[in-house]
């Protein structure tokens, strides 16, 4: 039963350019489905916006009607916050266009944007944001929480690469935030979540990649994995910014270059990506593969874009995730060791324990020249429990709280909350750090009855 009366139902659908979802529409559960499959949530109406003047009218039609509002990019945000139950969703996933603007070097992005999307269309001028490694994970989201991937060490965080953001406070106006306009807001912008208005329009600086760049995967049996990341810990970092391998260990998936008898056993996976010269790359990989005894391999020159879609298999929407995160400094052996012994006991077939090295041109940024500040960071770790059926529940997340546990004394500070759920906002403050108090008075500025509020949210008293 929708909150809302019918004939102002009516009225307001009159003057969108976007349709008006309730739970009668066929396409209701579509829309409302999120990537974690664990969130089920019912809003009273969903507004697919076409356009900023939809989003300024969906602003103005929750607050005369007392609506919570969620604000949906792709949908992929782990903690289910772009939903809500019997409030109203604002839609932004239609808006996806991308400009190329060749002669100002900048991609112009709506938020419904996905990242595949904009890969595609900065490759085809062999240029790229860096962005996030899944295709289907959206702009929006990932940029407003800091964004890392491959291209991470050598071009920084997505945040990084933000020159400017059209946003729609909750008032209804439309401003333009940037380092010259609006200086702190984009400050609050960049790393501080969907916590301070409607973003509509994200500008990025473009750098040049590829097309090609050499990647793929090198399997170690997971009897190997303490002492392959004992050498790669320290071996990453002196290596070129081109050149990033992250480690995941988890079941092995049946990729067609393993021998059958690996598929299904415990590994330690090396995913390469490398943006440089070919001959540099291929004498890294050589080190790489010294480090043990792989069981597989498959790492040549590829599309950056299909890179880019390779762990999308592993990461459909519609399965039960539940997520743990930290930031180190660096790899200790006992850091090393907690996460090898908790790999030994991963919960199930999908579940994964990932290290991402982002050391680089993001380390050189201070901490406090915008929101996103673990700036002494060089590992992210992301324990990633993954299921299907409900009675897995309390096994999967209790190993992922357990890998967090033993693997929290060597963490260095912040969290990225990209990573974070729903019941993690007692960490907002940490994860801040030195620039939470900022934050707040932005919060405070920009939306000070805290109607944004599903998010990681910075409150404003
Ligand atoms: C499979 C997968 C892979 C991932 N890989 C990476 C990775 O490689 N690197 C990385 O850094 N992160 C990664 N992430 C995390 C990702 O950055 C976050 O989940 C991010 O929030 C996704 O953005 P979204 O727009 O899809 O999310 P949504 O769930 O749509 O939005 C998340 C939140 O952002 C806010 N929001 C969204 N749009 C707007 C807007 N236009 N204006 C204001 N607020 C808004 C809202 O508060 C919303 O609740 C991954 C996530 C998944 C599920």
């Amino acid at each position: 039963m929708s909150p809302v009366d019918h004939a102002d139902l009516s009225d307001f659908r009159s003057t969108l350019a976007g349709p008006v979802l309730t739970a009668d529409n066929a396409d209701y559960d579509e829309v409302r489905a999120l990537w974690n499959g664990m969130v089920d949530k019912r809003p009273a109406l969903i507004v697919r916006c076409h356009d900023r003047a939809d989003v300024v009218a969906a602003l103005a039609f929750a607050q005369t009607h007392k609506l919570e509002i969620a604000v949906r990019g792709a949908g992929h945000n782990i903690a289910g916050n772009a939903s809500c139950d019997a409030g109203m969703m604002i839609d932004l996933s239609t808006m996806d266009a991308v400009e190329v603007d060749l002669a100002a070097n900048m991609a112009r992005v709506q938020p419904g944007v996905t990242l595949g999307q904009l890969d595609a269309a900065t490759q085809a001028h062999g240029l790229a944001v860096p962005v996030g490694i899944n295709s289907t994970t959206g702009i929006a989201g990932l940029t407003l929480g800091g964004g890392f991937g491959w291209l991470c060490r050598r071009y920084g965080m997505t945040v990084d690469a933000l020159r400017g953001a059209e946003v729609i406070t909750v008032d209804g106006e439309i401003l333009y935030a940037s380092e010259q306009d609006n200086a702190e807001l984009f400050w609050a912008l960049r790393g501080g979540g969907g916590n301070f208005g409607i973003v509509t329009r994200f500008d990025f600086e473009l750098y040049p990649l590829g097309p090609e760049v050499m990647a793929g995967l090198m399997v170690f049996p997971l009897e190997q994995a303490e002492s392959v990341l004992t050498q790669y810990r320290d071996w990453i970092l002196k290596t070129p910014v081109e050149f990033n391998t992250w480690v995941v260990m988890r079941h092995a998936p049946p990729l067609p270059f393993l021998d059958e008898s690996v598929h299904g056993t415990k590994v330690a996976v090396l995913a390469v990506c490398h943006t440089g010269e070919q001959a540099e790359g291929e004498a890294l990989v050589k080190q790489l593969r010294g480090f043990g005894q792989p069981v597989g391999e498959h790492i040549g020159m590829m599309p950056f874009v299909d890179w880019q879609q390779a762990f999308d298999p592993l990461l459909a929407p519609g399965a039960r995730n539940y997520w743990k995160t930290h930031n180190f400094t660096a790899m200790e052996d006992g850091l090393i060791q907690a996460a090898v012994k908790e790999a030994n006991g991963l919960a199930g077939p999908e579940c994964e324990v990932f290290f991402a090295c982002i050391a680089g041109v993001a380390n050189r940024v201070s901490a406090d020249a915008m929101a996103w500040n673990a700036r002494d960071a060089r590992f992210v770790m992301n324990v990633h429990a993954r299921w299907q059926e409900a009675s897995d529940d309390d096994a999967c997340i209790n190993w992922a709280r357990s890998v967090f546990a033993s693997t929290r004394p060597f963490a260095s500070g912040g969290a990225y909350v990209n990573f974070m759920t729903d019941e993690e906002g007692a960490r907002v403050q940490d994860a801040y750090a030195n620039n939470f108090d900022k934050l707040v008075a932005v919060k405070r500025q920009y939306d000070p009855d805290n109607r944004l509020h599903l998010n990681q949210n910075i409150r404003p008293d």
